[in-house]
């Protein structure tokens, strides 16, 4: 299993036990996300530290006030590191009080091209705007060169076929298991874009909300998504290892 979406500068000593039982757990790789340039620094140097390790930096979108020339360019800088293998996490949410849509949408675009100057991929943080965002992403298709994934995806069967039209990867996390979760729209996701992630050290799954999340519980995510398409476990977690590996083409190289 690959977990392409974990926040291990946020689990207990940045993740050292995590990364240490990796291979007990059955974790090939885990994908450490960046949400401010300080997390970014930091997450580059874990992800150099330890072998399975890889980073996606980018500012979240809560910081966009935060996103200056200078921070731009020193994420540029980061991106050169053979260890990150994507822009992200980037997006829009509308959840946050006093968010500023339109600071929210420039800095996505800014990130955006810059993801595509650096040929790599983008992952998408979406909270309460998804229709905004593909407004954004549709207005700047031709920056989409090197695909990217709707990460925690939870906009429902409305918009799943929208941003699988934009080439887009769709990844699951622990919300997927709950049990008030539309996971309906599941069967209509061509196998070939199906991503699973934890978001550690949030969101845990199914049996277990209310603890704190670690990249090992992908499992569940992994399971109940088998279990909806009526998959063999590890067929599923063949099929979304090697997503994961097309998506993030950097890592193992
Ligand atoms: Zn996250």
């Amino acid at each position: 299993m690959i977990d392409t979406h974990a926040h291990l500068l946020m689990l207990p000593e940045n993740g050292k036990q995590v990364i240490e039982n990796m291979k007990y757990d059955g974790l090939e790789a885990i994908t450490t996300i960046g949400t401010t340039i300080e997390d970014c620094r930091e997450s580059v140097k874990l992800a150099e530290a330890n072998k399975n390790i890889y980073a996606a930096i980018g500012i979240y979108p809560e910081y966009a006030k935060s996103t200056t020339p200078e921070v731009l360019a020193e994420l540029k800088q980061l991106a050169k590191s053979p260890k990150v293998v994507a822009i992200g996490e980037i997006g829009l949410d509308y959840h946050t009080e006093g968010y500023d849509s339109e600071t929210q949408k420039s800095v996505l675009v800014q990130q955006l091209k810059l993801a595509d100057e650096l040929g790599l991929p983008f992952c998408i943080h979406c909270r309460g705007a998804a229709e905004d965002m593909f407004n954004v992403l549709s207005e700047n298709k031709h920056l989409i060169n090197h695909s990217g994934l709707m990460h925690c995806y939870s906009e429902g069967a409305e918009w799943v076929q929208k941003f699988l039209g934009l080439g887009l990867y769709i990844s699951f996390s622990g919300n997927i298991t709950y049990k008030k979760s539309d996971r309906s729209f599941l069967k209509n996701i061509p196998l070939d874009r199906i991503l699973i992630e934890t978001d550690s050290p949030y969101l845990s799954p199914e049996p277990l909300r209310g603890t704190k999340n670690e990249p090992k519980n992908v499992r569940y995510v992994l399971d109940k998504i088998a279990f909806e398409l009526e998959i063999n476990p590890t067929k599923l977690d063949l099929i979304t290892t090697e997503n994961a590996k097309k998506l993030y083409y950097k890592m193992g190289k």
